[in-house]
């Protein structure tokens, strides 16, 4: 069992993309109030009262779109500057990171996350929304101005839907043939999709791989990462591919994260809400730190029995929520 010392925060619950496979058209998008936000200060609070000491030192920015969020550079500079962050990244939709990258780098981010669906502008489009001048094209320029400011190693997350990006499987996973770029498939899941979900289906890693493998051949070599995706490298290759099969091998028994919402709603489990601690309540309530640690560390011990694995005993709706509002 792995040490549970990885926490997800969500920024922010809104987006400025309305990807078709996160927040279809129609989904019921009921947003958290500003006023309910943990702010930055009270952030603080948590991190350095509850979360690191209840063992927590690795820390990931997320939302909705964590650069929607006005003080996201001042978050990152917190956190950054805990003695105790041993790694602190954050996923993105890259939209505006041309603008932001520089300060966040300053701040002392290195470690982006990009999704990043496909290659196409028009696909692209299609996928995220919008209208006019495809947002791929500020999504390109932000990969490479944070690949020249130094960031690295850069991952860039591919959500593969049938029918609408699985025939640039190769020209995704060439990304990591020149650059150390990882780019990892991610299989798609039903959440807050479900028609979409419904007609399209999802491919298993395996299929990919296999892909991947006629193509160029893959090795395993030592690239294990430390998170859930299997990592693999197209020989010769200066990056690698990872494969995030969440729907084809249940990967609960490694999970070591909890996500903490931008509301302060604190869970164990993407998809089993189990347990929750509504931790904006209590700290707005006064609840001395002390106490709010201990339940933490309560919830962090019952999570190897909390997982996706036993979700439908412990979902009170998080399948019909986006995965920006659970804060993916
Ligand atoms: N907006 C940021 C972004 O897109 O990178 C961060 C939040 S987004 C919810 C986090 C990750 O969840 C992204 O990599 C996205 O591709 C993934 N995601 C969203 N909906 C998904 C789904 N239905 N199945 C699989 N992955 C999904
Ligand atoms: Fe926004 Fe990220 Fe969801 Fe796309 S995947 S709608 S960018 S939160």
């Amino acid at each position: 069992m792995n040490a549970i010392d990885y926490l997800r925060i969500s920024l922010i619950d809104r987006c400025n993309f309305q990807c078709q496979y996160c927040m279809p058209e129609g989904a019921d998008l009921t947003y958290a109030l500003q006023q309910d936000w943990l702010t930055r200060a009270e952030l603080r609070s948590l991190l350095t009262g509850v979360f690191v000491p209840a063992g927590f030192t690795r820390f990931r920015l997320t939302g909705g779109e964590p650069l929607l969020r006005p003080d996201v550079v001042e978050i990152v500079a917190d956190i950054a500057h805990l003695p105790q962050t041993q790694d602190l990244s954050m996923t993105t939709n890259a939209f505006l990171l041309a603008k932001k990258a520089e300060a966040l780098w300053q701040a002392g981010l290195r470690r982006l996350n990009i999704s990043l669906d496909s290659l196409d502008p028009e696909t692209f489009q299609a996928i995220v929304g919008g209208r006019g001048r495809s947002r791929w094209h500020d999504v390109w320029e932000g990969i490479q101005v944070a690949h020249q400011i130094g960031f690295a190693p850069l991952k860039l997350n591919v959500v593969v839907i049938p029918g609408v990006n699985d025939g640039e499987i190769l020209d995704l996973a060439a990304l990591s043939r020149d650059r150390e770029w990882h780019v990892r498939f991610i299989e798609f899941m039903p959440i807050g999709n479900g028609d979409l979900f419904e007609h399209s289906g999802w491919i298993a890693s395996e299929e990919l791989r296999q892909r991947i493998r006629d193509r160029w051949g893959l090795t395993t070599g030592n690239v294990r990462g430390n998170g859930p995706a299997d990592v693999f490298q197209i020989p010769g290759a200066l990056g690698t591919v990872g494969f995030i099969s969440q729907m084809s091998e249940c990967f609960c028994d490694r999970c070591n994260r909890m996500r903490l919402s931008a509301d302060g709603w604190l869970r164990p489990c993407l998809l089993n809400e189990t347990g929750q601690i509504n931790l904006r309540e209590r700290l707005r309530q006064g609840t001395p730190l002390e106490e709010m640690r201990d339940r933490v560390i309560t919830l962090v011990d019952a999570k190897p029995e909390i997982n996706f694995k036993m979700r439908d005993s412990g979902t009170t709706g998080a399948y019909s929520r986006t995965m920006s509002q659970i804060g993916g």
